[in-house]
């Protein structure tokens, strides 16, 4: 393991959470444009806490989506800067917390904060060990000339160059096409 666990879904939820942008999305659309679209992600990644389910909040994780995507492609000199940033606006308190099964992990937000600043808040915590560990390089955009997904190669050898198997598969086909003509 490269990071710990709740690092990892951390990483996993931010990199599935930008990939309902327009310009990253498998429908070309932005797919947070409904409520539904929200509750369907935050479903498949467990999200606890509260949810209030309005247009208010919907807007609010959008933002979240662009201001992570941003801080994902920073330096990590830069990075950390933003994580600071994130980490003081909210006012993270870090603390140990075991629920829904969940073994001890890191909350730093109360669970009945707003959705968009527990979703910055638990990317910014995980985001503080990448820095740590320098391994900013680990979280890549998707090398698909046509595919701006971001994801994290958990690889051994940082070798993952697709944000899917979807992307890989296309690449491939398109690179085998490339050199029978
Ligand atoms: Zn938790
Ligand atoms: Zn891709």
């Amino acid at each position: 393991m490269i990071f710990t666990h709740d690092t990892e879904v951390a990483l996993g939820f931010v990199a599935a959470l930008t990939e309902t942008s327009p310009e990253a999305s498998d429908s070309g659309e932005d797919e947070l444009s409904r409520p539904g679209q929200l509750v369907a992600l935050l479903d498949a990644w467990d999200y606890s806490g509260r949810r209030d389910g309005d247009e208010r909040e919907l807007a609010e994780v959008r933002d979240a989506r662009t201001r992570l995507r941003a801080i994902w492609l920073q330096d990590r000199d830069d990075a950390a800067v933003s994580v600071n940033e994130l980490l003081a606006e909210a006012r993270a308190l870090p603390r140990l917390v075991r629920h829904d099964g969940a073994d001890w992990h890191i909350h730093a937000t109360e669970a009945e904060a707003p959705l968009a600043r527990r979703i910055l808040v638990e990317a910014a915590m995980a985001l503080v060990d990448v820095i740590r560990a320098d391994q900013m390089e680990r979280l890549r955009v998707c090398d698909a000339d046509d595919c701006e997904g971001l994801y994290v190669d958990l690889s051994k050898n940082t070798s993952r160059r697709f944000c899917s198997t979807r992307c890989g598969n296309r690449m491939a086909v398109r690179a085998y096409r490339a050199r029978a003509s």
